[in-house]
């Protein structure tokens, strides 16, 4: 039960009462890290225009089957990691645990095939994975994920892909002390035979492997590489190494990537044990670590899924794409103590008291929030000494003051907080004098853009059975 006696008083909770929690590993994003979220948002959006790469939304839940025929069945998010339930009708249905599936199905459903090739999409959405939660990891997060679909195979494309995710991090003032990690992991042409010689070099060493990896052998034996456990480390470091088992094409998609690269300036190191969790990778595959953190949590991960679309059964088709978590990054910004532009700033407060005062105040309140100005109030019953309290509390720079006496008079207070001097003002100078304050420049102002009327749009029929 909330109960408050006065209104200065802090109120508690009774915690006998009041016991939930947000899910374990789904963390509240409160208004100082939405400055961040905004500050990283309008960097991709604008980096992501730049390269005529267009947005898109899939749903949160899709059935499971995508992710077990795309992700793969021997991955850890297959294996243990999905949200799955059935819904009302017993359908098997998944929280995505990753973006690239359900934009694959996009793909295929609204035949993006037959549009300009290659399509270019991003989108910056939850994602759900049941992991134990830790430090850059958690059960619900955000991931920008941008994805190049259709066109051509060829490593120009997978280098313009790391410049946009390595101009994205310099706009987030990460640009030093990144290493991108880049290896190929060879095409279905070359990796069977390139498997079969990993599975020879680890089976004289399996008793020295931890249980996982053990397990992995049998099912997923590259991702024996990447095994964080000490003693596979070792081991995977003296493995034979997928870029010396390439075949003519991936050899030379991976030396082209090379070259690409180093004309955009952008500096890697060949990582022969990065492997990547899912199964539709081929070729290149990539990682950007941060200064501290390593691969246990990279920033960005990505590769090239040339299959992916044909398991789902479109024609064949290159892709490529790479998901950065939007909480890690706003973790290395924090660790690297880079701030963002706070834009929440009060700019004025009114107080008021009284029924007559509140009436007159209501649309300066409008008018002021129309120009630009963050202004807030207390319209309620509370004593002027009170709201001004709050405006100090909430640091608002100004306070236009209107109790019953100026109302009288015609006039207002205009307090400076800051210096807590104040001046009676004629009441409909209100706006003007703070139009002076706050000059354009440091308004909050913005144009949405014309709206066209008179013209139909198209909309998707939803053909949708429920039956
Ligand atoms: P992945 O889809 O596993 O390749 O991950 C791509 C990126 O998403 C990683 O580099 C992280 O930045 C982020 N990420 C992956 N899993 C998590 C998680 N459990 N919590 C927070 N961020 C994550």
């Amino acid at each position: 039960m909330f109960k408050t006696k006065d209104e200065d008083e802090p109120i508690k909770v009774d915690s006998d009462s009041f016991k939930f929690q947000s899910p374990r590993g789904m963390p509240d994003i409160l208004p100082d890290d939405h400055c961040y979220f905004t500050f990283i948002k309008k960097v991709l959006r604008h980096r992501c225009r730049q390269a005529g790469i267009q947005r898109i939304s899939t749903p949160v839940i899709e059935q499971t089957d995508l992710f077990r025929h795309t992700t793969g069945e021997t991955t850890d998010i297959v294996q243990r990691e999905m949200y799955t339930f059935e819904d009302r009708k017993g359908r098997s249905m998944t929280l995505r645990p990753e973006a690239t599936p359900g934009i694959c199905r996009a793909y295929l459903e609204h035949k993006m095939y037959t549009w300009p090739q290659p399509v270019e999409l991003y989108c910056c959405d939850p994602m759900f994975r049941y992991e134990r939660p830790q430090s850059g990891r958690q059960r619900q997060f955000y991931q920008f994920d941008a994805e190049v679909i259709g066109g051509e195979n060829d490593p120009v494309i997978d280098a313009q892909m790391m410049n946009l995710a390595w101009n994205i991090l310099g706009d987030l003032g990460l640009g030093e002390n990144i290493e991108i990690q880049i290896n190929s992991i060879g095409c279905p042409a070359c990796r069977p035979k390139y498997r079969e010689q990993l599975v020879n070099y680890y089976f004289e060493k399996q008793r020295a492997l931890c249980e996982e990896c053990k397990e992995r052998l049998k099912i997923n034996p590259l991702r024996l590489l990447d095994c964080k456990n000490d003693d596979c480390h070792i081991l995977a470091e003296g493995a034979p190494k997928t870029v010396d088992h390439l075949c003519k094409d991936c050899k030379d998609h991976f030396e082209k990537l090379q070259e690409f690269m180093t004309i955009l300036n952008l500096p890697f190191k060949i990582n022969s044990t990065l492997v990547r969790g899912l199964d539709y990778y081929t070729k290149t595959v990539f990682e950007f670590w941060g200064a501290e953190h390593g691969g246990q949590s990279a920033l960005v991960g990505g590769g090239r899924y040339d299959g992916l679309v044909e398991i789902l059964g479109g024609p064949p088709t290159p892709a490529i794409g790479f998901a950065a978590g939007i909480e890690r990054l706003i973790a290395e910004m924090k660790s690297r103590e880079i701030t963002v532009p706070y834009k929440d700033k009060v700019h004025v407060f009114v107080a008021q008291l009284g029924h007559d005062a509140k009436k007159q105040c209501l649309p300066v309140i409008s008018e002021l929030r129309n120009l630009g100005i963050h202004t807030m109030n207390s319209l309620g019953k509370s004593s002027l000494k009170a709201q001004l309290r709050l405006a100090d509390k909430l640091g608002a720079e100004w306070a236009v003051i209107m109790g019953e006496m100026e109302v009288q008079q015609g006039t207002a207070l205009l307090r400076d907080m800051r210096i807590s001097e104040q001046q009676i003002i004629p009441f409909d100078q209100i706006v003007p004098v703070l139009k002076n304050i706050f000059p354009e420049e440091v308004r909050d102002t913005y144009s949405p853009g014309e709206v066209v009327r008179g013209v139909k749009v198209e909309t998707r029929e939803d053909g949708e059975e429920e039956g």
